[in-house]
């Protein structure tokens, strides 16, 4: 529905990827790389940040953007991970030589090319998550690339620099950070504008992350891989998305960027159709009308006015229907206005003329708000705030600096990403004049002994690993090819290097491969079956808890009723037997049939196995039953 031609669109993305490298300590000092599961009850510092010129003597516009917000910015520092480095009391140190060999060693499988000398930069960040207000970053490689189906993909640099602080909440004004992620080792790669689509966007996203992965030197799980996209279609503008942590989100990120962007250029040309006048929307024709909305039936708006609060209402002449105008699921123009008038203004939202009658404004009171003011309800919008009067003031000077900004086209921002894949307005983008070099850290040669330590971690190449799924783990050329292929990859080699003594390397690859496909195509949501999930399933076959045969029946019911997979066994009533167990109910079933048994004489193995192990329906393995039945039948030829 939101799809369009990329092609006519010009669309054009690129990708940063941020990865915490899995080392012992931080980059610039000794501390644990590691989160805390508790930081409640550590030390606490409360800093304020402020906007500084740059020696350029400018003031950045995203800095500017939070020193207005004016906020507090409070850190916990857990003493077991934190130092006096992370507080900036105490200069950082020489960055670690562990996280420059993975760095090498990833620039390497990227085919980029090593600088010969690492100079620690720092980059100025405004939202607090760095107690220094800069993130220190260095380049370790340039110019490299990735193949992809729709074309190579250029890597314009692979950089080392330290993860920020880790946001636990923000309260009253104050932003609550932990200080145990600050110093974490980050690898930034970043492509050139080379993808075309959204598909394109999510797979070579993913190549990169395997490639990360296939080094074993990168941390798992939710958080420690982030992606931010840079996306503009012909005549927009290009937007920074940040924050997507699921790969799986990337292209419908892209698919809604590409579809707000070309929507937003679709309204400015229908507000140049309407020939509607930029001049005449100012602060100075705001209408105070709290009276007015006393008597509305919204209890939100009433509280506010009651505490004190006033309601204004800014008239939009001949913008009917443009606030409701569609940018997206559950995205409108109205809904880009409530951004900037909630991050500017610090108020919870805003109301619009296209969504009334509602929020407790009926069809009479619209009226009464249109004819007291004077406007066309055929022909003219309007949007209510209601809060503090700053903060209504606050956020109106920001809402129709942005509705003027609809007169142009797409405005330049730095949008974070919703759950759902579309994006909100974050801040104004950071102007160009934020890298310095870090005088306290010397800069680090690269010697031909660092790459060849990092030799060790340059992922093996495709084509061996291939041969190495064939002849080492005795699979199929056509099930090796779709393992290297899938997005399963890391996870299959991690799995045959944990289980390969109980579980054989084919079963888990058809598992990652053909049983998850069938399970997709009978409408099953494998996709929200995590890695960690599968390797339980794997680690309880390996212990013999069921057999083999129950796979697809455990992985059905694990997404089916999103439990852990040992429940899953649990309630399917799948647990293996122990050898007792079977023998007890391959005598009871002789026991009760011994006359077939004995009338079918030779004959009567077939019947006992095939009856036995339909009661048993997958709790233990053939080989076993076959054994423990062919005893018994014998046994009772010797009677
Ligand atoms: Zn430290």
């Amino acid at each position: 529905m939101y799809r369009l031609d990329y092609k006519e669109l010009g669309l054009i993305v690129g990708l940063e990827i941020h990865q915490q490298l899995d080392t012992e300590t931080k980059l610039f000092c000794n501390c644990p790389a590691r989160i805390v599961d508790n930081p409640e009850g550590s030390p606490v510092i409360i800093r304020r940040l402020r906007a500084s010129r740059s020696e350029l003597g400018e003031i950045d516009p995203a800095a500017l953007f939070e020193y207005q917000r004016g906020r507090l910015f409070k850190y916990l520092a857990p003493p077991e991970v934190t130092c006096l480095v992370e507080l900036d009391e105490e200069p950082p140190h020489p960055i670690n030589r562990e996280a420059v060999i993975i760095a090498l060693a990833i620039a390497k499988a990227l085919h980029a090319s090593h600088v010969d000398e690492i100079h620690v930069m720092r980059k100025i960040v405004v939202d607090g998550s760095n107690t220094s207000g800069f993130q220190r970053t260095a380049v370790i490689a340039l110019g490299g690339y990735i193949d992809d189906e729709e074309g190579v993909v250029r890597i314009q640099s692979v950089t080392l620099e330290e993860d920020s602080a880790r946001k636990l909440g923000e309260e009253d004004g104050t932003v609550i950070y932990c200080l145990d992620r600050l110093g974490i080792p980050l690898i930034e790669i970043s492509t050139g504008p080379d993808i075309h689509s959204p598909e394109q966007a999510e797979r070579v996203a993913y190549k990169i992350g395997m490639i990360l992965r296939l080094t074993g030197k990168v941390k798992r799980g939710l958080g420690t891989i982030r992606q931010d996209l840079n996306i503009s279609i012909k005549g927009g503008s290009k937007i920074e998305i940040k924050g997507v942590q699921r790969l799986e989100l990337i292209s419908k990120v892209v698919e809604y960027e590409a579809y707000r962007q070309y929507r937003l250029l679709q309204l400015r040309n229908e507000i140049l159709r309407r020939g509607l006048d930029k001049n005449g929307i100012s602060e100075e024709t705001l209408v105070d009308v709290s009276s007015m909305l006393r008597e509305s039936g919204s209890k939100l708006l009433r509280s506010v006015i009651e505490r004190g609060g006033v309601a204004m209402l800014l008239p939009l002449r001949g913008f009917k229907g443009l606030l409701g105008w569609d940018l997206g699921p559950g995205r409108r123009f109205g809904t880009e206005l409530a951004d900037y008038a909630r991050q500017w203004g610090g108020v919870r939202g805003l109301i619009h003329s296209d969504e009334l009658p509602g929020y407790g404004i009926d069809e009479a009171l619209l009226k009464k708000i249109y004819g007291s003011l004077g406007l066309d309800m055929e022909k003219d919008a309007f949007i209510i705030i209601a809060d503090q009067k700053e903060k209504v003031l606050k956020a109106f000077k920001m809402v129709i600096e942005r509705i003027k900004m609809a007169f142009e086209g797409v405005p330049r921002e730095t949008r974070a990403v919703n759950e759902d894949g579309t994006t909100h307005y974050m801040r104004p983008q950071p102007g160009s004049a934020r890298m310095y070099p870090e005088t306290d850290i010397p800069p680090l040669r690269i010697t031909n002994e660092l790459l060849r330590e990092a030799d060790k971690y340059v992922p093996e190449p495709l084509e061996v690993k291939m041969k190495r799924f064939i002849e080492d783990h005795g699979l199929s050329r056509e099930l090796a090819e779709q393992v290297i292929r899938s997005r399963y990859l890391p996870l299959y080699e991690e799995l045959v290097s944990k289980y390969r003594g109980n579980v054989q390397p084919s079963l888990i690859a058809s598992t990652l491969i053909n049983t998850l496909k069938s399970l997709r195509a009978e409408g099953v949501d494998t996709d929200s079956l995590s890695e960690e999930t599968l390797g339980e399933i794997f680690e309880l076959l390996s212990k013999g808890m069921f057999s083999k045969e129950a796979i697809p029946d455990i992985i059905r019911y694990v997404c089916e009723k999103r439990v852990r997979p040992s429940k899953a066994i649990e309630d399917l009533g799948i647990r293996k037997l122990s050898s007792e167990e079977v023998e007890k109910i391959v005598e009871d079933f002789i026991e009760k049939n011994r006359l077939e048994v004995v009338k079918r004489g030779d004959k009567a193995y077939g019947y006992v196995m095939g009856r036995v192990m339909e009661i048993l329906r997958g709790r233990a393995d053939g080989k076993i039953v076959s054994e423990i039945v062919r005893r018994k039948l014998s046994s009772i030829k010797a009677e």
